[in-house]
């Protein structure tokens, strides 16, 4: 069932429980019952009970009316009053007037009337005054009492002061928070909890109070605890008037920030260790907005790029980036995936357009949900880039003749031969050894020599095409590895391109030198199917060569190649 708790009271009370409606009711029961005795009496013919005052003088004992009329004014005040007169009223009316009226009945009962209102509201005015300054006593005890309660229960501190600034009232709030009693505190001067540096302040604040008569709200001041330790305060003032308007103090509300003063601080010496930290650390930390625009750029940046941090502000960051990198960056800024981000690698142009490798840790921006851009650290890896590529192009390439080694040999090898396979071609493995190469060496000394392997690398380099390899792997041997299209003799071609380019001399240190090699061919896939057993074949052949006067050429699959020995066997 629905309640309606508007309709509802809070405790409901029985309607007679007061006790003077009982006692009322009975004296007017008892008033009736003797003011009706001789009507009764006759009635019931009960002669030998008549008691003649009550027969004889007319109703005296009306008088009797006055008590309840009395009590109920004194209780109920002008409602009792006016409602027991009616009522008494009531009761004489049938005798007065019906039962055994008399000539002066009348006047009587109107005199008696007259007379039971004037005592009664005699008695109404009476208690009412009192009433009144009673209640106001009770209202003011209560409002005082109201006021200590929120004092000592609030947790702010309150304190009075008089004019000469000592204290006249504290709060438990205010002695906790500053560490005395309130017997320490009371008569004593508000100087005791001023930090020295803040009594000029704290001063010209209540100076203010008491010249524009208005409370000055939310000064903030130091104050000193008893134990020494500094607090900090907000505090509201306002004036203490006596009942003629005088000023005779202050009163003020305080609320301990001491808490909110040092997590304040805290943040912002820790502010100031980050900006340092950003803005010397050789990393450069950006923020984009979600259009790639720079919001926020490190002074880093001025070293790195060359540019002014006030030529990027607000500018994107997309002119930066390499344009080989930009599709890329592109893609992820557009679609940006939320959670941890994997730093990042990519290339960035300085203002003279110079390549700079940096690697970018990014984390998202959000605002409501939203991603409104992004933060970052740029490194600058140009260095370690440059080094790894240094490291791999030492593994892969001849030192000497920056020609590929055996390793990419090896690689290259593995990548022809499997595109050869798929459009049926062939490819022929050259080995080149250059003839007598040794005497060079010995009459020229070996920075001659070197500088010979240099010239005819970049003389073979000159003869080959650009999708064939060609490998240094050994002293003074090479290995070319080259497709055969179809059924033309691009090996016999390009083997006798190589023995001519030789017959050109070389000049060494102002020396001519004139050269040769002898070269060995194998075919994949008919002579071998890898590169070591293809390479054993064509240095066969090219050892065929050698024994065979040198400065040739010859086909594994020559049948003089497979019957014969080498040079070794025949010098
Ligand atoms: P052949 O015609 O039989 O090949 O005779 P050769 O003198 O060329 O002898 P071989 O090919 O067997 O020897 C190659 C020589 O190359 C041996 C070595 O002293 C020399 N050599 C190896 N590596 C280098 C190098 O890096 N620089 C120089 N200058 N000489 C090297
Ligand atoms: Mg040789």
């Amino acid at each position: 069932m629905a309640i309606d708790t508007k309709q509802m009271p809070l405790i409901r009370q029985p309607i007679f429980r007061d006790k003077h409606f009982y006692i009322l009711l009975a004296l007017f029961i008892a008033c009736t019952v003797v003011y009706y005795f001789g009507e009764l009496v006759n009635l019931l013919g009960w002669e030998a009970l008549r008691w003649d005052i009550f027969y004889t003088v007319h109703d005296p004992h009306r008088m009797l009316f006055l008590v309840p009329i009395l009590y109920s004014s004194y209780y109920y005040r002008l409602r009792g009053a006016l409602l027991s007169n009616i009522i008494s009223l009531l009761i004489f009316l049938p005798r007065a007037f019906f039962i055994s009226p008399y000539p002066d009945a009348t006047l009587r009962m109107v005199a008696f009337v007259i007379l039971a209102i004037v005592i009664s509201m005699l008695v109404v005015l009476t208690f009412n005054e009192r009433d009144k300054s009673r209640i106001s006593t009770d209202v003011l005890r209560r409002s005082e009492e109201k006021y200590r309660i929120v004092l000592e229960q609030m947790y702010d501190s309150y304190y009075e002061v008089d004019m000469a600034g000592n204290f006249t009232l504290v709060n438990d709030a205010a002695c906790l928070n500053l560490g005395y009693t309130r017997e320490e505190l009371i008569g004593h001067n508000f100087q005791i909890v001023l930090s020295e540096n803040e009594a000029n302040t704290v001063f010209q604040a209540y100076h203010t109070a008491y010249v524009s008569g208005e409370p000055n709200k939310g000064f903030a001041f130091a104050v000193r605890r008893k134990d020494g330790t500094i607090g900090f305060a907000e505090s509201s003032i306002s004036l203490r008037k006596n009942e003629r308007g005088e000023i005779i103090g202050f009163r003020s509300i305080s609320r301990d920030i001491t808490e909110r003063k040092q997590s304040e601080e805290a943040l912002h010496s820790a502010e100031e260790k980050y900006r340092s930290l950003v803005e010397n650390i050789n990393d450069i930390f950006y923020i984009l907005d979600n259009q790639g625009k720079f919001t926020y750029i490190s002074p880093g940046v001025e070293r790195l790029t060359m540019y002014k941090m006030s030529e990027l502000i607000g500018k994107p960051i997309f002119p930066l980036i390499h344009p080989d990198d930009l599709p890329g960056l592109l893609e992820s800024f557009n679609h940006p995936v939320s959670g941890k981000l994997v730093p990042w690698e990519f290339r960035i142009l300085d203002k003279d357009g110079r390549v700079i490798f940096v690697r970018v840790s990014r984390q998202l921006l959000y605002k409501d949900g939203k991603v409104i851009g992004v933060t970052a650290v740029m490194t600058d890896i140009t260095e370690r880039k440059q080094m790894e590529q240094k490291l791999e192009e030492m593994a892969t390439h001849d030192f000497l003749t920056g020609l590929p080694n055996r390793v990419l040999l090896t690689d290259r090898f593995t990548m022809a031969a499997a595109l050869a396979q798929r459009n049926k071609d062939r490819l022929a493995i050259m080995s080149l050894d250059l003839d007598k190469f040794k005497t060079i060496n010995d009459t020229l000394g070996h920075e001659a020599g070197d500088q010979v392997l240099k010239t005819v690398s970049t003389r073979l380099t000159a003869i080959i095409r650009a999708s064939d390899t060609l490998a240094r792997i050994g002293g003074d041997e090479f290995i070319l590895v080259m497709l055969e299209t179809g059924h033309a003799e691009d090996a016999t071609t390009i083997g006798n391109k190589i023995l001519d380019s030789f017959r050109e001399p070389l000049t060494i240190d102002g020396q001519q030198l004139v050269l040769s090699t002898s070269i060995g061919v194998a075919v994949y896939p008919e002579d071998a199917q890898d590169l070591e057993a293809l390479i054993k074949k064509s240095d066969s052949a090219m050892y065929y060569s050698k024994g065979h006067g040198r400065n040739q050429f010859k086909f594994f699959s020559d049948g003089d190649v497979r019957m014969g020995g080498d040079h070794k066997s025949n010098p």
